[in-house]
């Protein structure tokens, strides 16, 4: 496994490599790997003849400095996960290359009404710093596929609109790959690792109500359900529900009745405390 902490060093690689007709794949995380970001390299390593993972928490996607300082930082235990998974190249640049002057630190973008719901209506310019880091590694990297989560869904439609719009040239596929859950159902993420331990007890009640959502979602309103999961987790925690949305799975707009939309999706979002957030969402239909 080789570290790259060089761009200029990466991509004479991954030139090389797709010269000889190799297929790269791509998995960009901020690190505290688990299991949600092992799937992913798993699936490219079955997908891909190489696997790039990189490894960078990317400032600009932050809208809280104390989210941003307290996040998980784990690289060591990060690369001997990555060993054992058989991945070819890592990358760990630092902010200076990622960002080497103001001008790469400001991009604006535009994703039309899709950033403007949702996490992009809670987290202000958080997917313009998403698609910043993304356009740059995809530019850096050049690669066959590139690999995310499901658990991100909104950011998923940010990157296809980021990859059709503004980076087709590089004619690059984006693989959308499962939630991987924890036993008791709580939606695997770095931030699990905040939790305190009643929290971490308490926290199942998020994926608890998604999943009682889609098995009774046909039987009521769309309103009728929003009530009841809001008020599932308040009466059982004192965490805040900052939102939960019923949405078009296709452009992630609201939607008020269940023959609006072929493909409908529950996302939600909890605050579990003043700087720890947890999102998580379900497919209801389709
Ligand atoms: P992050 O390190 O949180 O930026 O995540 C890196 C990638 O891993 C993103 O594409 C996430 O959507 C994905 N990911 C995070 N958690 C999970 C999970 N529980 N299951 C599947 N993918 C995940």
């Amino acid at each position: 496994m080789k570290i790259y902490k060089s761009s200029k060093e990466l991509s004479k690689d991954i030139e090389l490599l797709k010269s000889s007709g190799k297929t790269l794949g791509f998995v960009p995380t901020m690190g505290a790997l688990h299991k949600g970001h092992l799937s992913l390299v798993k699936q490219a390593k079955q997908e891909c003849d190489f696997v790039l993972v990189s490894i960078f928490v990317n400032p600009t996607q932050f809208n809280n400095p104390k989210d941003l300082e307290k996040y998980p930082r784990t690289l060591d235990i990060d690369l001997e996960k990555l060993r054992q998974a058989d991945v070819e190249m890592v990358f760990t640049p630092d902010v200076k290359e990622i960002y080497p002057d103001d001008k790469a630190a400001k991009v604006e973008f535009d994703f039309g009404e899709t950033d403007k719901v949702m996490e992009g209506k809670f987290r202000p310019g958080h997917f313009n710093g998403v698609a910043m880091v993304v356009k740059r590694l995809f530019e850096i990297a050049k690669p066959t596929k590139a690999y995310f989560g499901q658990k991100d869904i909104q950011q998923i439609a940010i990157i296809n609109i980021l990859n059709n719009k503004y980076l087709q040239d590089l004619n690059i596929e984006i693989v959308q790959c499962p939630i991987v859950r924890e036993d008791d159902g709580l939606a695997m993420s770095s931030r699990n690792k905040l939790l305190t331990a009643e929290q971490r007890k308490k926290s199942v009640v998020i994926s608890q109500a998604l999943f009682e959502a889609k098995e009774k979602y046909n039987d009521y309103k769309v309103s009728e359900i929003e009530e009841e999961v809001k008020k599932s987790i308040t009466s059982k925690t004192n965490f805040e529900v900052e939102y939960f949305e019923i949405v078009n799975a296709e452009n992630l707009q609201k939607i008020n009745a269940w023959n609006e939309a072929d493909r409908i999706l529950a996302c939600i979002a909890v605050n579990v405390s003043d700087n720890l957030r947890l999102i998580d969402n379900i497919f209801l239909k389709g």
